[in-house]
């Protein structure tokens, strides 16, 4: 990047006084999601305004991810789809920002030159500089990893909701060959605890009582000598944050320290997103995940032994190259085994950029990739059917979220274990209150009862 800054205010739209409206598309985790309300935060803090619809916006920007399948096509593909705004507006500022920037980098000038600012995700704190550029000609590139940005201090731009993000941790040191993550997002590093405090602290103080810690591999947190436990700790100290969750842990950073405070505070939610990718030794060292099965099963046991009612739930991959049937059937057992309540669950594909892209041959055909899939689904839907029928009988807190999509007459929530719930609603029900609700019946993806008891929220200042 080397382009001088313009000196003018780059948040005045040009040909008028009003201040620039941003619009951020965001696609992938939950990891994208909290980088777009920091960009819109740290945009906000320039003097950007929030436009509802990119075809009102002065500034559009696609927050990007890597992970998925064809994710380069879909990221051009809708890239293109923002030139008709350019033709009306030939002041619009494109931008790509996120975990594709890096690869997209060498291609933007051929394939989408109407694209005016590449910015990686350690870039963001730069945007508005950035943005000042963009527009005389090439592409504004600014994909630089910075092994210590954190994002300390900048205040997020929070998107509506009941359950507040907060970003403890970015980057990733494992370097699972499947996967472009740490390569996209750079090293690990965890933000520090007085950061992570004052952004619950303010999530309190707008009326959310959940919030949910986010990392790639989140219990491998560090701080200086505090560690994932201790941060969990001070997190539920906070006064209005009732519920705590975290995603996604890493299986062989669960410690038992780690355990006992999961088991002792109540706070935290008794449910666990913990990624088993393979039920196959050999495969789990291809993917170099750093466990073994009998690694995995210890720590769910272990887990249940100190939470009997935890939640657990998980990632799979199928069709890993060289997966023989064995090794499939392996993995069903382990699923079986560990009874996940439910699971998130892929073909294996490859990704560029990875290990296995360039040193392991994808050798088997996508049918058969298919055919497993279709195997472990059937499995996961009958093991989740007899956990969520387990429910019916029993009485469950529920987060309020709002009304259910088929109308108001239901509405709908999260259960500590983060099972959705549809109630018949109290009167005066609001987002954001707690109901407990006594589940009448339940499918292998949904609760449903009535509500029994409400305790809408103290603070109501974010209604
Ligand atoms: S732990 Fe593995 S799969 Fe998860 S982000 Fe890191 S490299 Fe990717």
């Amino acid at each position: 990047m080397s382009a001088e800054l313009k000196t003018s205010d780059s948040s005045k739209s040009e040909g008028s006084d009003g201040p620039r409206k941003v619009y951020i598309e965001t696609f992938g985790c939950q990891m994208n999601i909290a980088d777009t309300e920091l960009m819109h935060g740290v945009l906000h803090d320039a003097g950007y305004t929030q436009a509802d619809h990119a075809d009102k916006a002065d500034v559009v920007l696609l927050n990007t991810c890597a992970i998925r399948e064809k994710a380069e096509e879909r990221i051009y593909g809708r890239a293109s789809q923002l030139l008709r705004y350019k033709y009306e507006n030939p002041n619009l500022v494109i931008g790509i920002t996120g975990c594709m920037a890096e690869h997209l980098k060498g291609s933007i000038g051929e394939r989408a030159p109407y694209v005016d600012v590449v910015a990686g995700p350690d870039a963001y704190r730069r945007l508005p500089s950035l943005l000042e550029q963009a527009g005389d000609g090439d592409p504004i590139i600014d994909v630089r990893l910075d092994k210590r940005e954190t994002y300390e201090g900048l205040p997020p731009s929070r998107r509506e909701g009941v359950s507040g993000w907060v970003t403890i941790q970015r980057g990733c040191d494992k370097f699972c060959t499947f996967c472009i993550v740490p390569f996209v997002r750079g090293r690990e590093r965890g933000a520090s605890p007085r950061e992570v405090l004052r952004q619950v602290r303010d999530l309190a103080a707008m009326g959310y009582r959940e919030v949910n810690l986010l990392g790639q591999t989140v219990n491998s947190y560090r701080y200086e000598d505090v560690d994932f436990a201790d941060l969990l700790r001070l997190v539920t100290t906070v006064e209005g944050i009732d519920r705590v969750r975290y995603t996604s842990p890493y299986p062989v950073d669960f410690t038992p320290k780690l355990i006992q405070t999961l088991a002792e505070q109540d706070k935290v939610c008794n449910s666990l997103h913990l990624p088993l990718q393979s039920g196959s030794n050999r495969v789990l060292s291809a993917m170099k995940r750093g466990y073994t099965v009998e690694d995995f099963l210890r720590i769910t046991d272990d887990l249940r032994a100190a939470i009997p009612d935890i939640a657990i739930s998980t990632d799979i991959i199928v069709g890993f190259p060289g997966e023989t049937e064995e090794e499939m059937q392996a993995t069903l057992d382990v699923v079986e085994r560990v009874g996940f309540d439910y699971a998130y669950m892929f073909a294996y594909s490859e990704r560029e950029g990875t290990f296995a892209s360039k040193r392991m041959p994808d050798t088997l055909s996508e049918p058969e990739k298919k055919a497993r899939l279709q195997r472990l689904i059937t499995l996961q839907k009958s093991i989740s059917k007899a956990k969520y029928a387990a429910h019916v009988g029993e009485t469950h807190t529920v987060l309020v979220e709002g009304p259910g999509r088929r109308g108001p007459e239901r509405w709908m929530g999260r259960t500590e274990g983060y099972k959705l719930a549809l109630f018949e609603p109290p009167d005066q029900v609001a987002p954001g209150d707690f109901v407990d609700v006594v589940i009448e019946t339940a499918t292998d993806h949904t609760l449903y009862g009535r509500a029994v008891a409400h305790r809408p929220r103290v603070n109501a200042a974010k209604a």
